[in-house]
């Protein structure tokens, strides 16, 4: 078996490896640190204008070969399998959570607090902000203060959301452009936005902050050693003490002929759903349940948010077109007074086209020609159609799992990562109430101008899904520590979505950022050079 020595080996080359392997490279330089990565590296920045325009134009998938056929499995498991991971195709919203997400339980009785003071985990933020160069304003909230500003200034509103912004702020809620890491001047190796409007698909200018940047801009100075194509199968135990002797990968092009990565602190960083599978993958007779769980708590508390949303008819004039992924936030609800019924949530607004798009049939299905198709166009582009959208605080039960399934198996034989979500008495308990009161929101906001509600539409899986080794500091109840140290083995390591007790109300990557570069600190404590 070929052998590769290391000090730091990470598993997984998402934007936690990425924040992760950048900040070990500074604050040890020499420190070897090398990233092995299931997937292969899409080294095409040239390329990205083409993939754009043919993801545009025949409606071809922009990243092709970025996942792996038989690296699948049951439940909410996204496909991305590739250097980057899941922020190759992320929109790049960087909101922060709030500091009730790290006190539910004191405050509430709810779920259970994080291990970490916001004042702490604040100044991750700032730190992340800086990394990813995120654009934003002040939120108009007091209870939103941070200590440094944003490193951009936000986005400008297009018209159209300045139009939407005056709509929104009739109901009383305050609104924010929402903070975006996309470089409004070139940053880090990127280009500006230009407003292609594709973040979410392929971003051509890379303006919007993509971890494949990073990772060459690590590999090729030597920062790193970046294997792709490698699938870690199992972490290897030291046969007399609880550390991890080694990591045990398989190069796609070579499956008789694994490698064993040798190092002398293992940091997993396989996003929410491979980490824990890589645990519970690694059992042994001393650790019949997988490594890190003696206490049976890897692949529990799986956790995201609920989503509900909406499509207001309003009688403001907008055009659409004009930057549609660009959008309004209201962190209003990210607070709820203690003593009456809790409901947390964000509030969003996005310009639409919906219904308002040209067409050439009628909806009896009649073929319209000539100025018909105009007379149509333009007898449905009065006043706005408008998204709106509220991500909702759910909180896991502990039967909220990954486990591993036997009926489905990748081309070595592994058992494949069954994910079910499910929720606590008091998030189900509270279901009807929650939506309510989201509606409630939205119809007070359509009414502010003589508008309706004309449609709903509820998620039917989590966002930003988290969990399945939750940080604590009690190790019968959590995995790791708040530095993302697991508690049964003293070089083992598990950073970002994995480690949240709970999914917040709004997007998380920011989060699992500021978590990673937390531990990065203490990572760097623990490896001697
Ligand atoms: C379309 C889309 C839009 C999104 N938009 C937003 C947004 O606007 N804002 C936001 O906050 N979030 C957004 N997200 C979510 C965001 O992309 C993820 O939260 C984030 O990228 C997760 O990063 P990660 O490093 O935790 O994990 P991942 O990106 O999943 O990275 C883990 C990596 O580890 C590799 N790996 C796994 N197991 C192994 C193994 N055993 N051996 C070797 N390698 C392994 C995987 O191949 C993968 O590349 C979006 C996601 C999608 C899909
Ligand atoms: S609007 Fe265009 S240039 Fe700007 S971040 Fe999005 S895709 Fe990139």
């Amino acid at each position: 078996m070929a052998t590769h020595d290391t000090d730091v080996c990470i598993i997984g080359g998402g934007i936690s490896s990425a924040m992760l392997a950048e900040k070990l490279a500074e604050l040890k330089p020499g420190l070897q640190i090398t990233v092995v990565e299931a997937g292969r590296a899409i080294d095409d920045v040239r390329n990205r204008g083409q993939y754009r325009q043919r993801a545009m134009e025949y409606g071809e998938h922009p990243w092709p070969g970025d996942y792996i056929e038989d690296q699948q499995g049951q439940g909410l498991i996204s496909m991305t399998m590739a250097v980057g991971g899941l922020a190759l195709h992320w929109g790049g919203a960087c909101n922060r959570f709030s500091e009730e997400d790290l006190r539910l339980k004191s405050l509430y009785g709810l779920a259970a607090d994080w291990p970490l003071e916001w004042k702490e985990l604040e100044k991750y933020y700032c730190e992340a902000e800086r990394r990813l160069n995120v654009s934003g304003d002040p939120s108009p909230y007091p209870q939103d203060a941070r200590s440094e500003p944003y490193p951009q200034p936000a986005t400008p509103l297009s018209y159209n959301l300045q139009t939407l912004k005056g709509w929104a702020e009739q109901s009383g809620l305050k609104w924010s452009p929402l903070p975006m890491a996309r470089n409004l001047k070139p940053f880090g190796g990127r280009g500006s936005c230009c407003l292609f409007d594709t973040c979410g698909t392929v971003c051509p200018s890379g303006a919007r902050y993509s971890p494949d940047f990073t990772f060459r801009q690590l590999a090729e100075p030597k920062k790193i050693a970046l294997h792709d194509r490698t699938l870690v199968r199992r972490l290897v135990l030291d046969e007399k003490t609880d550390r991890i002797v080694s990591a045990t990968g398989y190069h796609q092009d070579r499956p008789d002929d694994p490698t064993q990565y040798r190092a002398k602190l293992f940091v997993v960083a396989s996003g929410y759903t491979w980490s824990a599978h890589l645990l519970l993958l690694s059992a042994t007779a001393r650790f019949p349940n997988g490594l890190a769980n003696k206490a049976g708590m890897v692949g529990r508390y799986m956790n995201g948010h609920r989503f509900i949303q909406a499509r207001a008819e309003i009688d403001e004039q907008t055009w659409p077109g004009q930057n549609m992924t660009h959008s309004l936030i209201s962190r209003e609800f990210f607070r709820c007074p203690t003593d009456k019924p809790f409901v947390r949530h964000d509030t969003r607004v996005w310009e639409s086209s919906a219904g308002r798009d040209p067409r050439l049939r009628s909806p009896q299905g009649r073929l319209l020609v000539g100025d018909e198709v105009f007379e149509d166009w333009r007898s449905r582009t009065k006043g706005s159609s408008v998204r709106l959208r509220a991500y909702l605080d759910v909180h896991p039960s502990a039967d909220s799992r990954l486990t591993l399934d036997p009926s489905k198996k990748n081309r070595y034989g592994d058992p494949m990562p069954k994910i079910e979500h499910r929720f606590d008495e008091a998030t189900l308990a509270r279901t009807a109430a929650d939506e309510t009161h989201v509606m409630s929101v939205f119809e007070k906001m359509a009414k502010a101008s003589h508008g309706k509600i004309a449609g709903r539409n509820d998620g039917d899986y989590l966002d930003h899904p988290g969990g399945g080794c939750r940080m604590g500091t009690d190790p019968a109840t959590s995995v790791v520590d708040s530095w993302g140290r697991t508690h049964d083995h003293e070089n083992l390591f598990v950073v970002g979505a994995p480690t949240t007790p709970t999914g917040g109300c709004t997007n998380g990557t920011l989060t699992f950022v500021a978590l990673t570069l937390r531990s990065a600190e203490e990572i760097a404590r623990s490896v001697r050079v």
